[in-house]
Formats: C-alpha cells, sequence, structure tokens
C-alpha cells in the first residue's frame, strides 16, 4: 500500500445515491413522459440514465452551444437535454441509423417544444455526417451510438470541433469491462475495443484535455486543446 490513501472513484453507498434522487430530482414530467413514450414504441431501454441525462443537461448548459452533434438519437430523450443547454437559436444535428427510431424521436422532440431547434439525419453516422461538415466548426459533439466506431467518432469531432469546443460521450465503463484483462479476437476488435481505443485517443492522444465522470456507465468529458 501507498504512503496515503486515495480518495474513492465515485460514489456507490445506496443513501447517498436515495439523497442526490431526492434532492436533484434528475428527471422531470416531460422527460419522464419521453422515456416511457419509447418503450410504448418498442424501443430499446438503452437511453442515458436519468443522472447521466442531468449531468449531461448541465454540462451543455455550461458550454451553451450554438452548433452541436449528436450521434445516436434513439427515441430522443438525450437530444432534448442537449436542447435545453442550447443558445439561443443554437440547433442540434443528431445522427441516427434507425428509421423506427427517428420517427419516435421526431414526435418526442416536438412534444419537448425543441422540434424546431432539431435535425434528425437517418442513416449510418459517419456518411451522413458528411453532409453537415461544412457547417463546421461545431461547439459540442456527443456520442452514444455504436461503441466500436467510437474512434472514429473522435476523429471526426477532433477535425469538425473549434479550438476549446466539447466532446461528451456516454458508455465509456464499456458495461464495466473496460478494465478487464484479456485479449483475443472478442477483445481485440468489436464494442470494447472501439471504447478502450477512444478513451486512450482522449486521454494521451494529445488534442484534447479529458476526464471520465465515474457515473453509472461512465461519462467521457473532453476539450479540445490543439
Ligand atoms: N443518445 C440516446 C441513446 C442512443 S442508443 C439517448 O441517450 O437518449 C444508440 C443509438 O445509436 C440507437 O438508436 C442505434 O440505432 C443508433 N446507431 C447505431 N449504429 C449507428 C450508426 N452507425 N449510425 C447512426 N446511429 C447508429
Ligand atoms: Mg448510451
Amino acid at each position: 500500500m501507498g504512503s496515503r490513501m486515495e480518495k474513492g472513484f465515485g460514489q456507490s453507498d445506496p443513501q447517498v445515491i436515495a439523497y442526490a434522487h431526492r434532492v436533484f430530482r434528475p428527471e422531470d414530467e416531460v422527460l419522464r413522459f419521453v422515456r416511457e413514450e419509447s418503450r410504448r414504441k418498442g424501443l430499446p431501454d438503452i437511453e442515458v440514465g436519468s443522472f447521466d441525462g442531468l449531468h449531461l443537461e448541465v454540462l451543455v448548459r455550461m458550454v451553451a452551444p450554438s452548433r452541436v452533434i449528436e450521434i445516436g438519437t434513439l427515441g430522443g430523450y438525450s437530444g432534448i437535454r442537449i436542447c435545453r443547454g442550447l443558445a439561443p437559436g443554437g440547433r442540434l444535428h443528431t445522427f441516427e441509423l434507425d428509421p423506427r427510431h427517428a420517427e419516435v424521436a421526431r414526435a418526442n422532440f416536438d412534444r419537448a417544444g425543441v422540434g424546431d431547434r432539431v435535425t434528425i439525419h437517418v442513416g449510418p453516422a459517419l456518411e451522413n455526417l458528411a453532409k453537415v461538415a461544412r457547417e463546421a466548426p461545431f461547439d459540442l459533439v456527443f456520442i452514444d451510438a455504436d461503441k466500436g466506431r467510437y474512434p472514429d467518432y473522435l476523429r471526426w469531432a477532433t477535425d469538425h470541433l473549434r479550438m476549446g469546443g466539447t466532446v461528451i460521450a456516454d458508455n465509456t465503463f464499456g458495461w464495466g469491462q473496460i478494465g478487464q484483462d484479456g485479449s483475443g479476437p472478442a477483445i481485440a476488435d468489436g464494442p470494447l475495443a472501439g471504447l478502450r481505443r477512444f478513451n486512450e485517443m482522449v486521454a494521451v492522444g494529445g488534442r484534447f484535455a479529458g476526464t471520465i465522470l465515474p457515473t453509472a456507465e461512465g461519462l467521457t468529458v473532453a476539450v479540445k486543446v490543439r
């Protein structure tokens, strides 16, 4: 053991967690409706958790961005959070592979009163991102789609963010497996490998000042510095 104990990484005391939910009420009526509506419409239960959603909303409000990219729309839950933090006149381009998801998201954005600020691009994000490249530089990119492509999305973000622009990425603890030993095809090439590569690019790639917030899923947050 070292001479001095490190403080912990995150907080898992159930009483602290219950307290945080009680006091900060991470999800309001509109967002709860959107989450439930996404279930009724048959979308998978994979939007950001309520507290990760609140973190996202507050981080975006801090940045107050005008031009934002979201990769992975699902039913629009995180997109609504982002829209709440846009600067006046700001716009969100969100990218979704599945047209059924995009349709549910469209209705949810409208219901949440942010529909006029959002463009949904349906199809593979890497192809469609090229269509908005001429609007660069962007202020913020939120990455939350196919985990194997996180490094590609980060490369795109690096090229299309302004200096001082922000990257936020969800699920960067890789379902709790990010720190596991092992190699072999399943690990060397796949979602977990993508997440590991992504975190390394942020942490030691030289272009970002970044951290990984110890939420349940892991939320990587980084600022372009070079
Ligand atoms: N950000 C959402 C959750 C996104 S879930 C929220 O928190 O509310 C991941 C989404 O990414 C799914 O809807 C999935 O269809 C989409 N997706 C997967 N691969 C994609 C790709 N190549 N391009 C665009 N979207 C993709
Ligand atoms: Mg996610």
